[in-house]
């Protein structure tokens, strides 16, 4: 029986937060029906019961804004055509400005378990800059309420680098957080995607990017805290208390199995990858047609799976076994890359030990020049 998991994807938003290039749109209410049959016809087609779900993500955009019958239509619709692992984790993302008592019961009652909630800071202006729709003091309540509502999982989101961002304004967000009770925490420096509108202020020089020296002092000092609050890191951006590492997102970063449903979703089965249209229009219509909203795939060679289990599988504080790429792919990854490992080893960006490379603390900081070697 393949053990999979599952990634649900809900592409609307109120509003396009100003760094955002993530699939996502200005939310539609007509759209919101369509988009929900379309779904549920779309796990009618692929899901069965030779799978047994490990885990369950309801991604976006922002899932928190589906209504909640249109959410009950869909989990039930999982639950009804697929079997369940015992110790399913089931996580969805919410976003401060759209949450509330009666919705978070809803989803504890669905069986969802681990709630995942979008807080970027807890300063009002870097929250401005970013083009968040909620304020610091929604953001706390957010959490407070997930707690209330008996949530025993739960993960908060954090972006370092705002311009204007400084250490003092940092610590203050990480420490607000930390006293309350949370499991894990992911953080990512803010960047600068093109086709954003933050890209085009940076572009016309209406902001500064923060400075790299400031950015190491934020990264080290961060490290200093979490320590003091029992967090590890276990993924280059991704902290946990023991026993709360994200058991979905580590299986796209072991390379394991995953099915993606919705628009513009990706999957992963055996050596194929697939991604769904972004179109939403086509999707739904697809969908109605009774045929495949799949719009791409390719077949990965066992070199090509071999170099994305180690790109990937570096991003973990474990790293990688190359005997067990080996086992997996029959590719020797050090007979091919075997100098740019030496060399990784010698700029103490990597360590090795015995069949196992990992990243170093100096090569958590440059994980791009590390990947670079192995593409
Ligand atoms: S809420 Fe998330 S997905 Fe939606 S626009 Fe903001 S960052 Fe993007």
């Amino acid at each position: 029986m393949n053990k999979i998991a599952l990634y649900i994807h809900i592409p609307f938003c109120i509003k396009k937060c100003l760094y955002c290039d993530f699939h996502s749109f200005r939310f539609d209410v007509s759209l919101f029906h369509q988009y929900t049959l379309a779904l549920i016809k779309e796990l009618e087609l692929r899901l069965n019961r030779d799978y047994s779900v490990k885990s369950i993500y309801l991604g976006g955009g922002t899932p928190s804004i589906l209504p909640l019958e249109n959410l009950e239509r869909i989990v039930n619709t999982i639950y009804r055509l697929t079997k369940l692992e015992e110790n399913l984790e089931f996580t969805i993302e919410v976003n401060p400005g759209t949450i509330n008592e009666e919705k978070l019961m809803v989803y504890k009652n669905l069986g969802i378990n681990r709630i995942s909630i979008g807080i970027q800071s807890l300063i009002d202006k870097e929250l401005k800059l970013l083009g968040r729709i909620h304020s610091s003091s929604e953001a706390l309540t957010a959490l407070d309420i997930s707690v209330k509502a008996g949530f025993s999982n739960i993960n908060v989101d954090l972006i370092y680098g705002i311009p204007n961002q400084t250490l003092e304004s940092w610590k203050d967000t990480l420490e607000k957080i930390l006293k309350r009770y949370i499991t894990h925490l992911s953080i990512y420096g803010l960047m600068y995607e093109p086709g954003t509108l933050l890209y085009k202020s940076f572009i016309r020089g209406k902001i500064t990017p923060m400075p790299e020296d400031l950015e190491l002092e934020i990264f080290n000092t961060t490290q200093e805290i979490l320590d003091k609050y029992g967090f590890s890191w276990y993924e280059i951006s991704n902290y946990a208390k023991d026993g709360y590492e994200c058991r979905h997102n580590l299986t796209y970063w072991k390379g394991e199995e995953y099915l993606g449903f919705g628009s513009s979703a990706h999957s992963l089965m055996g050596n194929v990858r697939y991604s769904n249209t972004p179109n939403i229009k086509a999707y739904i219509e697809l969908l109605n047609r009774g045929k495949s909203p799949k719009i791409w795939s390719e077949k990965l060679s066992p070199f090509e799976r071999a170099k994305e289990l180690v790109i990937l599988g570096l991003r973990l504080r474990d790293g990688i076994s190359l005997s067990d790429i080996y086992m997996k792919t029959g590719i020797d990854i050090e007979e091919i890359f075997g100098r740019n490992i030496e060399k990784l080893i010698s700029q103490e960006l990597i360590y090795r030990r015995g069949d196992k490379i990992a990243l170093t603390d100096k090569g958590r900081l440059l994980g791009n020049l590390v990947f670079g070697e192995f593409f």
